[in-house]
């Protein structure tokens, strides 16, 4: 084994290919030299990963010590704005333990803290109450932080490793010393573009999933071997790594791919598609542009789906297990009085509201459950579900609050959340049993 970007043969120290920031399914390899690893990380990795930080919180990664993914965001408070608030959960919003502290649109510092503790460090500087029932969170999708230079160079580095991962290519070729090169910073020849085509977005969002990392290879007509990497289930990469070796497949007016999932939960699986070219003249496979030529426009459309990660939550058995469990923990507190509904509910935090919702819904509808079969197949039975994410409105998000609000003044609420805890456990065991088998 030799390093993939310079050959040496000492100091090969395991590389995340894919980013582990960026994914739940841990996939390495010891390929890379400790100064080329040290090289991708420290130039562009870090910064990377960094402005993709309010998303990654939302996606459920937490950091390497298990701690939920802080994040700098706008909040308005009560008419007030603050902006570049750092936040990692919507309790430390609420209910604060240190302060919270932000600009105004002045850029003067803003901070927000429990009475008292304001009280003790203003030192006869400007004080003013505010309702924190009245907060939003808002958080600008910039273009720069999935189209900018860090970000472009990482994706070519995921792409190129793994590229040479699924090849079992252990050493620098110089077919391959364009991106190598690029990646290193020795040329400008992006080999990056964003695939903006809709029937492939059509294709792909029938087969991947919001959080999951998507791959695959192929050749194309203009004689080049590609990568393409689908981030999260929101933008298409696609990555020129050389020459294609394979020219029978350029002659093809059916493409098929192997296409590879890397899940927000730890799992990988594989799939297979293939692309159809309908007319006689070749075309690409497909619509592509250069990040630099992005445009007001469709960067909109690559919004929309950007935001599906805040309305969205993954339903795997694992992440479901972690917010079940965390949630238990709350409601025995709860019961014993040591805290309220608000706390309980997290201040409303999406994943705890939804979490409640799924598991009272999974109890209410025992009857359909069929222990011989999977926690996915038994899902969109019991919860009536097309896919494997769920996306509720903010309105019935609101809808459903009032209602275990409801539960909370008649003193329902704990037997309610209970029952669909002890209904989600019975069927996590049930789930063991069976993938042991
Ligand atoms: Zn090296």
């Amino acid at each position: 084994m030799k390093c993939i970007y310079c050959n040496s043969e000492t100091e090969l120290t395991s590389s995340d290919i894919i980013t582990y920031a960026i994914t739940g399914a841990k996939l390495t390899k010891s390929f890379v030299c400790k100064t080329h690893n040290a090289l991708t990380n420290d130039n562009y990795e870090k910064k990377f990963v960094g402005d993709l930080d309010f998303f990654r919180n939302h996606l459920g990664f937490s950091t390497r010590d298990g701690k939920p993914i802080q994040y700098m965001a706008d909040i308005s408070v009560d008419g007030t704005e603050m902006h570049n608030v750092k936040i990692s959960t919507r309790e430390a919003l609420y209910a604060p333990k240190n302060v919270v502290f932000g600009f105004d649109d002045d850029g003067k510092k803003v901070i927000m803290a429990p009475m008292p503790k304001i009280e003790k460090i203003s030192k006869g500087q400007d004080i003013s109450t505010v309702n924190i029932s009245d907060v939003t969170i808002h958080k600008t999708v910039s273009s720069d932080s999935f189209l900018g230079f860090y970000a472009v160079h990482s994706v070519a580095k995921i792409a190129y490793e793994w590229y040479c991962y699924v090849n079992h290519i252990e050493e620098l070729i110089k077919e391959n010393s364009e991106i190598v090169n690029y990646i290193l910073g020795k040329s400008d020849v992006c080999p990056v573009d964003i695939i903006i085509d809709g029937n492939y977005y059509t294709a792909i969002d029938q087969l991947s999933e919001v959080g999951t990392n998507a791959f695959f290879q192929y050749d194309d007509i203009d004689g080049y071997r590609y990568v393409v990497f689908d981030l999260w289930k929101t933008i298409s990469y696609r990555v020129r790594i050389c020459k294609s070796p394979d020219v029978y497949s350029l002659t093809q007016n059916i493409l098929f791919f192997e296409l590879y999932l890397y899940h927000v939960d730890g799992s990988k699986s594989e799939t297979a598609f293939a692309v159809y070219s309908l007319d006689d003249n070749k075309k690409a496979a497909f619509v592509t542009i250069q990040p630099q030529d992005m445009t007001v426009e469709l960067w909109k459309v690559f919004v929309s789906r950007i935001e599906m990660i805040m309305s969205t939550m993954v339903l795997s058995i694992n992440i479901l297990k972690r917010e079940v469990d965390s949630l238990h923990l709350k409601l025995k507190k709860y019961d014993e009085e040591k805290i309220d509904i608000v706390q309980l509910l997290g201040f409303e935090e999406n994943n705890v509201v939804t979490v409640i919702d799924i598991i009272t819904q999974l109890f209410a509808n025992k009857d359909r459950y069929d222990s011989t079969k999977t926690f996915n197949q038994n899902l969109p039975l019991m919860l009536n579900l097309s896919s494997d994410t769920i996306g509720k409105s903010l309105e019935d998000k609101k809808t459903f609050v009032i209602y275990l609000v409801g539960l909370d003044k008649k003193k329902e609420l704990s037997d309610y959340i209970r029952k669909g805890i002890s209904m989600f456990y019975e069927m996590y065991e049930n789930e063991k049993r069976l993938t042991k088998q």
